[in-house]
């Protein structure tokens, strides 16, 4: 059935009915309400293995510093060589973005959106990126299945664990709960402090001399540097690798080129180079659609 084409001139011009709503504009209250803080009742604690040698053991098993224990705090059965991030789940996410627009929508980036991501941010395995619109604008979020604990998953639980955390990182560029993920930035930070609180703990019970404090302040060495790199540049980005490289060799002078220390600069080191990998990227893509040189 056709006729549905044949309406009368003045229907056919005028303009379309729009598919949604409009996009909000600044002023809109619901900006406001993705950013409230979340009660504490819906705070969750995402446990993270710190301990490096714990997560080489087998599974279900802790290091010979670690041992495996119901953990009074998240509940699970886990290495006691973890720490918990605060974190605020899918659930809770998506009944925010509920309240704020009952219309958002997510759906899987495609294919041209994919390839300019992967480009910009590197890609690693277990990834997958989506749209979320809210109010009717568009941002990009990814999501992975490594966070949590370590129970066996099976493939469904795999995408919708990615799923959900996609939706978190993609909410979170909406300003949901902005204020957690800012304090899982600082992850590096809290597995520090933590394998310097077990070193001194270890000094004190094997009636040692406490270890002597680091000769520097690694930590913040590292930051420092990661700070002063532009990582849009490729020279400075050179230059900070080499600053990196210059600053573990001086840690591996003092012995103290280990543990959270260690992490920290390998961490800066795998974004550097993710960085310089997706610049040269770029570069090689942009070089053969110049136009060709004297083709009369
Ligand atoms: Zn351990
Ligand atoms: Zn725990």
């Amino acid at each position: 059935m056709n006729d549905h084409l044949f309406v009368p001139r003045a229907v056919a011009e005028a303009p379309p009915a729009p598919v949604g709503p409009q996009p909000a504009g600044p002023d809109h209250p619901g900006w406001k309400r993705l950013r409230d803080p979340f009660p504490a009742n819906v705070i969750g604690k995402l446990p993270r293995v710190w301990c490096r040698e714990c997560k080489k053991a087998p599974r279900g098993n802790a290091c010979e510093r670690h041992q495996m224990a119901t953990c009074s705090v998240c509940r699970n059965r886990i290495t006691t060589g973890h720490l918990h991030l605060d974190y605020v789940g899918h659930a809770a996410v998506t009944s925010r973005l509920l309240e704020v627009d009952p219309l958002w929508n997510w759906r899987p980036v495609t294919e041209d959106e994919l390839a300019d991501l992967k480009r910009v941010f590197g890609g690693s395995e277990g990834e997958v990126w989506i749209a979320l619109t809210v109010l009717g604008h568009t941002r990009f979020g990814v999501g992975d299945a490594s966070g949590g604990d370590d129970s066996n998953r099976s493939g469904g639980d795999v995408s919708k664990i990615q799923i959900g955390d996609a939706l978190r990182n993609a909410a979170m560029r909406f300003g949901v709960a902005l204020d957690l993920w800012a304090k899982e930035d600082l992850w590096a930070d809290e597995v520090a402090k933590a394998d310097k609180a077990e070193e001194v703990q270890r000094g004190l019970a094997d009636g040692d001399e406490p270890e002597k404090p680091p000769s520097r302040d690694w930590a913040a060495a590292v930051k420092e540097l990661q700070a002063s790199i532009d990582f849009d540049d490729a020279e400075k980005l050179a230059a900070g690798l080499e600053a990196l490289t210059k600053l573990a060799s001086e840690a591996v002078e003092t012995s103290e080129f280990k543990g959270a220390v260690k992490a920290a600069m390998a961490s800066l080191r795998r974004r550097i180079e993710q960085r310089q990998k997706a610049l040269k990227a770029k570069a090689a893509e942009v070089a053969p659609s110049e136009p060709p040189a004297a083709a009369e």
